[in-house]
């Protein structure tokens, strides 16, 4: 069944229009490479798991501000280079590798003929709890308007995230589809905030025993190309 009665769509960006897990362990070796290159204490003392785990540590140190990612790699990064005798401004240099490499990303088959095809007939805006920078990846053209956690202060499935989104877009949240590849904070969150959810299934999660089943389901982004009618 197609969905009527919608004004804009809404997209997440990581697992939705490409596969995230990849390209952040690739930006970690890339990020590694770096230090050994330019600041080899950092590599030295630390591995990548050694780095990860620092960051888990860190972001129990910044409560609240899980909502941005980007803030917690650059305290990390920094707090790596206090720990090595190495200036502290260095975390912002490593956090921009990083960043560079983060938006390697490999958009999936369907995104490219699909994009287009949503932007022509509806408002286009993508709502993402991480930091991809749809510049840097050439894909900004179609999207009206990007939503980050960050900078709304709030993530998904909080529904004050959605809220900001329909209030930028002067529409009510009935008239907006979103659609994302995570049960609970894509599904789950836009269904609270009383928006049209559609579950991007690209096999990354099984659906939650305990959560009602999405009511739309697509496994890929010409699939609600149909869905919307576009
Ligand atoms: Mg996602």
């Amino acid at each position: 069944m197609p969905i009527k009665h919608i004004r804009a769509i809404c997209l997440d960006l990581d697992d939705t229009l490409w596969e995230l897990g990849p390209v952040i362990e690739q930006a970690e070796r890339v990020l590694q490479v770096w230090f050994a290159r330019h600041w080899p204490r950092v590599s030295e003392r630390y591995s990548i798991p050694a780095i990860r785990a620092l960051r888990q540590q860190v972001a129990g140190r910044f409560p609240g501000q899980e909502h941005d990612p980007g803030l917690l790699r650059r305290a990390t990064y920094a707090e790596l280079a206090r720990d090595c005798g190495y200036p502290g401004s260095l975390g912002e240099e490593a956090f921009a590798v990083f960043q560079q490499a983060r938006n390697q990303v490999m958009p999936y088959a369907d995104v490219h003929p699909a994009l287009p095809r949503l932007a022509r007939r509806f408002p286009l805006v993508a709502l993402t709890n991480g930091n991809a920078d749809l510049e840097a990846i050439g894909l900004h053209r179609h999207f009206a308007a990007v939503f980050a956690a960050a900078g709304l202060g709030v993530a998904k499935p909080d529904p004050r995230a959605f809220q900001a989104v329909c209030e930028r877009l002067s529409l009510q949240p009935a008239e907006i589809a979103h659609a994302g590849d995570h049960p609970q904070h894509d599904v789950a969150g836009a269904r609270a905030a009383g928006m049209t959810a559609v579950w991007v299934d690209r096999g990354h999660h099984a659906w939650p025993g305990g959560l009602p089943p999405a009511g739309h389901v697509v496994h890929d982004l010409m699939e609600l190309v149909a869905l919307v009618g576009a």
